[in-house]
């Protein structure tokens, strides 16, 4: 079974797709899709995926790039959620892919003398505790000059002192390529540019028997049967495919990325020569499609780093902008009123298999991908075969071997990954 996705296997699987029926059809080619299509085909189920652009086109090519637990969630006591995702960090690490994640140092700049040295102290040796020994290197504090020796771009009084912490980095679209390569290597039928326009419904029992899908690269129209149907659409997530997709709403909030804020977290991120700064966390409305930073956003966020910055920066050193949509979990699933701050919604995410043949995920965060394509496939399983219980994947990503015999930490050569791009040397980021 080859791991290659070529026009060659596209059109072997849209061949597949409007010949043989499926167990599990997935809607959606985000890190949550490709994730699920993996769990199925390595369960031994028949799957197919389709996606409607490419690859991570959405969210997940736009995100902060950080394999994390997530230090807000801990300040908010959300402790289950981060022992969670610091959980699938160590995996990621050490075995999932390892070639792909690796640890990466942040220093948190503190700025107020006695209380918030042992209050971020505690909270980083607790995030370390949760996160397990061998994971990252533990976090240590630092004095003001040697804090401003590892970020030198800092401005001297900006900072009375720092805690340098670790949490790991990825390169979140060549992840989503890779998951898809090992999904494909697993037998899935995989194929881009095929959105779903429609569900199949047998009646009178509205049971879902598959859907209807349009080949976007001839126009096309595809019906591919499916024993159950999931779906990981992101923020598409109830965007004009029939009402069928049961009680969950989502409601996208939307982060452009371009040190602590009143509305977020702000990272300063290292990538390769460049940084990533970012990002805010405020409702879009509109087309899912077309999220977009304003000049609102931007101003805010220069405004947040250049309060740290030695040198600060202006809208001539901004090299890219981009922005994506959190799919998160709105109020019909009781975690927020319709008209709350986006920044207060969880994280966690939720499955709805209220439309029987038809599974939808909402919600979650790209570090905790393998946890949703389980229990997204845990529900379609169920519905396949009542009473059985799910396995879920821990299939490495294709090109992957376990960290102890690399050099180090996720440096293996692309080369020898497959993946295209490699991912640039790490410098220290900061953090407030
Ligand atoms: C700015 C920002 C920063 C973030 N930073 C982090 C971070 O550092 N760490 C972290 O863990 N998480 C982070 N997240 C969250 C994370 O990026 C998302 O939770 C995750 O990528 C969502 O993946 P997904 O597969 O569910 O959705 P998506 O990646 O949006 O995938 C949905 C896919 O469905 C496809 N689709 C939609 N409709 C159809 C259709 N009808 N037919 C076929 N295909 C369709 C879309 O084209 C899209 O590719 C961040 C999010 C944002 C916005």
């Amino acid at each position: 079974m080859t791991a290659a996705l070529s026009p060659e296997h596209r059109a072997a699987s849209v061949a597949r797709m409007a010949a043989e029926p499926f167990d599990i059809v997935v809607v959606g080619g985000g890190v949550t899709g490709t994730g699920a299509a993996l769990d199925a085909a390595t369960r031994g189920l028949s799957v197919a995926l389709i996606e409607a652009t490419d690859y991570a086109a959405g969210a997940s090519s736009k995100s902060s790039k950080l394999i994390h637990g997530g230090l807000r969630y801990l300040e908010m006591l959300d402790f289950g959620l981060v022992r969670e995702a610091l959980t699938e960090r160590g995996l990621l690490l050490t075995r999932l892919a390892p070639h792909l994640v690796r640890p990466v140092p942040f220093l948190w700049p503190l700025t107020h003398r006695l209380w918030e040295r042992p209050y971020v102290g505690a909270g980083l040796l607790l995030y370390d505790t949760m996160g397990g020994r061998r994971a990252v290197p533990r976090s240590r504090h630092l004095s003001r000059t040697r804090a401003l020796e590892v970020a030198p771009a800092l401005r001297p009084d900006a900072l009375v002192g720092g805690v340098q912490f670790y949490d790991a980095q990825e390169d979140d679209a060549r992840m989503v390529a890779c998951l898809a390569r090992t999904a494909a290597g697993h037998g899935a039928a995989m194929a881009t540019r095929v959105a779903m326009v429609g569900l199949l419904t047998l009646t009178p029992s509205g049971r879902v028997t598959g859907i209807r899908a349009s080949d976007l690269l001839n126009g096309t129209d595809l019906q591919i049967g499916a024993r159950h149907v999931v779906l990981a659409t992101g923020a598409w997530t109830g965007a004009g495919v029939e009402s069928a997709e049961g009680e969950l709403q989502v409601r996208p909030s939307k982060g452009g990325l371009l040190t602590r804020t009143e509305k977020s977290v702000l990272f300063v991120i290292p990538w390769g020569e460049h940084w990533l700064i970012g990002d805010t966390d405020t409702e879009w409305p509109y087309d899912p499609g077309h999220p977009a930073a304003s000049r609102a956003d931007i101003d805010y966020l220069l405004a947040k780093v250049n309060h740290m910055l030695r040198e600060p920066l202006t809208a001539d050193d901004i090299e890219g902008v981009f922005s994506g949509l959190r799919p998160l979990v709105a109020a019909g699933a009781g975690r927020g009123g319709a008209g709350a701050d986006t920044t207060k919604l969880s994280r966690e995410h939720s499955v709805d298999s209220s439309v029987p043949g038809l599974s939808v995920i909402a919600g979650g965060k790209y570090t905790t991908y393998r946890v949703m394509a389980r229990d997204l496939i845990d529900a379609a399983v169920r519905d396949l075969a009542p009473g059985s219980g799910g396995t879920g994947a821990t299939t490495a990503a294709v090109g992957a071997i376990p960290a102890s015999r690399t050099v180090g930490p996720g440096c293996q050569s692309p080369r020898s990954t497959g993946c295209s791009a490699a991912m640039a040397p790490m410098s220290p980021a900061c953090l407030t």
